[in-house]
């Protein structure tokens, strides 16, 4: 799939915003991937998402490093700066697991 390694560039980019409560459009990923593996990307994305920030005190903090606390605009520009390619090999693996599993359930 020649276009995969962008899709998991718009990701990595979705995921931070979704993470640091940032508005997070699926429209680029939706134009690239197509409405059905756009879905399964989001999810995917949300799922990464949750697992990269913790809150400590009301004050959100990095679940990756333990960096912090940030305002969430510090944090998403954390995540991208420090955690891009770690960020990018999460999705990488969790969306590959999700596409077989969704293959080995289909009809
Ligand atoms: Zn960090």
């Amino acid at each position: 799939m020649v276009a995969k390694d962008y899709l998991l560039e718009m990701l990595v980019e979705y995921t931070a915003r979704k993470a640091t409560r940032m508005n997070a459009s699926t429209r680029k990923l939706e134009a690239i991937a197509g409405v059905q593996m756009a879905r399964v990307a989001v999810e995917v994305g949300d799922r990464i998402a949750e697992s990269l920030v913790h809150e400590s005190r009301g004050l959100p903090r990095c679940s990756l490093c333990g960096h912090g606390p940030f305002t969430y605009r510090g944090l998403y520009l954390h995540l991208l700066r420090k955690h891009y390619d770690e960020i990018k090999q999460l999705l990488e693996e969790e969306f590959e697991y999700t596409i077989r599993m969704l293959k080995f359930v289909a009809p």
